[in-house]
C-alpha cells in the first residue's frame, strides 16, 4: 500500500466543503491514517512549495496558504497517489472535469493564484518529502 499527503485547502476550509471532500475520499476505499487541522507558517510553505519559488503565482500562494487553516491528511491505498489526483481533476477549476472535486466545487475566482480547494501529491518522492514537512 502507499500513502500520499492531501490538503484540503483554506477555500474548502472556509467554504465548508472539508466533509464533502472527505466523504468522496472515504468513499473511493482510501484509508485516512493520520488528519489534522494546520495553520502553516512561512518556512512550512517554502520547503512544501520550494518547486515553485519565483513564479509568478508563488507569493500569492503562500499569502493564500497562509489566509486561514487547512487540513492535512495522512492518506493510505492502493495507487492512492494516483488515485487522488484524479479524484482532485486538473489545476485550473473552471475546466477540471465534472464528477472531480475541483470540477464539481472550484471556482474561479479571477486570482492571481488558483484556488482549487485541494492539494495532492504528484509523485512517491513527493509524497515522502511532504508527508515529512507537515506530520514529522
Ligand atoms: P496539479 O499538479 O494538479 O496542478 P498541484 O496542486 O500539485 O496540482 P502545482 O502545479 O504543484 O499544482 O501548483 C501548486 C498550486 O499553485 C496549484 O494547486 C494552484 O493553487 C497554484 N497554481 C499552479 N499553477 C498556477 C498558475 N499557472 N496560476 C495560478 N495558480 C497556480
Amino acid at each position: 500500500t502507499e500513502e500520499t499527503l492531501v490538503l484540503v485547502k483554506p477555500d474548502g476550509v472556509a467554504r465548508g466543503l472539508t466533509g464533502a471532500i472527505l466523504a468522496r475520499i472515504e468513499a473511493k476505499g482510501y484509508s485516512l491514517v493520520d488528519l489534522r487541522l494546520v495553520e502553516p507558517d512561512r518556512d512550512t510553505l517554502e520547503q512544501h512549495y520550494a518547486e515553485h519559488e519565483g513564479k509568478p503565482f508563488y507569493e500569492p500562494l503562500l499569502e493564500f496558504m497562509m489566509s486561514g487553516p487547512s487540513v492535512a491528511i495522512r492518506l493510505a491505498g492502493n495507487r492512492v497517489i494516483e488515485g487522488f489526483r484524479s479524484l482532485a481533476g486538473t489545476t485550473d477549476p473552471t475546466t477540471a472535469a465534472p464528477g472531480t472535486i475541483r470540477g464539481d466545487f472550484g471556482r474561479d475566482w479571477g486570482l492571481k493564484v488558483q484556488q482549487n480547494l485541494v492539494h495532492g501529491s504528484d509523485s512517491p518522492e513527493s509524497a515522502a518529502r511532504e508527508l515529512a514537512i507537515w506530520f514529522d
